[in-house]
């Protein structure tokens, strides 16, 4: 029977842990070929290998996102190996929290560069392969925060709030070549991201959350699936929560 994603090639950015590799999962078991974009070698290649068990091809780009160059040449390669590019999810991010007084310079530029900068960087590269095959889907993950603000988050609520600006715009943009853009805001998700708060901050923000759990990275995953697949073909420059009622 054929799969949705049949044929089509995705990146992913962030791909080798959490969110993005649920992402990245999801999609490849549904039929896509899946190009995984973070940092560390061995995680992306880890988890290739999980994809190829899938049945499909997978490619392991160890790249850091905030570098335009780096990104360029990545898309490149992909294009090479693959020959086209009909997904891409702009997944990567890092957290670098301190209330405004005591945030650093560096910790400002850093998670502006990488949040906000990097899905520049994808976006630009990707957009223009999906221009000329007047063809492509676009998914930014975004967060609660970018919509609510957060105390001790200024860097990190700035670059989602920035991604939500960029969803918008690049929809508008893209959308005469039939290409959508749309933004996850997830709320607290399980993961590496969020595994280091203390007990009394995860307990905090429990009592913030109607459905009183944390979500798992599957469940957005799930929402990425639809907003990838021909089912959401109507749906463009939208920001979809997956935060258990935690803002609405
Ligand atoms: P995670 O487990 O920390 O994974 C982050 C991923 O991004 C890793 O694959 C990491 O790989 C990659 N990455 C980080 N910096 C990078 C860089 N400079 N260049 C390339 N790749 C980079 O995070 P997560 O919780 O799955 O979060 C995924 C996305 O969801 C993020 O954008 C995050 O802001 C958003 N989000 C998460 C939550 C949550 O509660 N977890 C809530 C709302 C939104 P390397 O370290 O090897 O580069």
């Amino acid at each position: 029977m054929d799969k949705v994603f049949n044929g089509q090639v995705a990146l992913v950015t962030g791909g080798s842990r959490g969110i993005g590799r649920s992402i990245a999962l999801s999609l490849a078991s549904d039929g896509a070929d899946v190009a995984i974009l973070a940092r560390n070698q061995e995680r992306c290649q880890r988890v290739a290998a999980e994809i190829e068990q899938l049945g499909v091809r997978a490619l392991a780009l160890s790249v850091e996102v905030a570098d335009y160059a780096q990104v360029e040449q990545a898309v490149k390669q992909l294009i090479g190996q693959f020959g086209r590019l009909d997904i891409l999810v702009n997944n990567a991010g890092i957290t670098r929290d301190g209330l405004l007084i005591r945030m650093s310079k560096p910790d400002w530029d850093e998670v502006l560069a990488v949040n906000l900068s990097g899905a520049f960087n994808l976006t630009r590269c990707a957009a223009r392969h999906m221009l000329k095959a007047r063809k492509g889907k676009i998914l930014n993950i975004t967060s609660v925060v970018g919509l609510t603000g957060n105390s001790g988050q200024a860097n990190y609520a700035a670059a989602k709030a920035g991604i939500i600006g960029l969803t918008k715009t690049v929809a508008q943009e893209l959308a005469p070549r039939g290409i959508t853009v749309n933004a996850i805001a997830p709320g607290f998700i399980a993961t590496d991201m969020t595994k280091g708060l203390s007990t009394e901050v995860k307990e905090q923000i429990l009592n913030r959350i109607p459905l009183a759990r944390f979500g798992t990275a599957e469940e957005v995953a799930a929402a990425a699936k639809f907003l990838l697949s021909p089912a959401a073909d109507y749906i463009t420059g939208q920001v979809i929560s997956v935060n258990g009622g935690m803002y609405m």
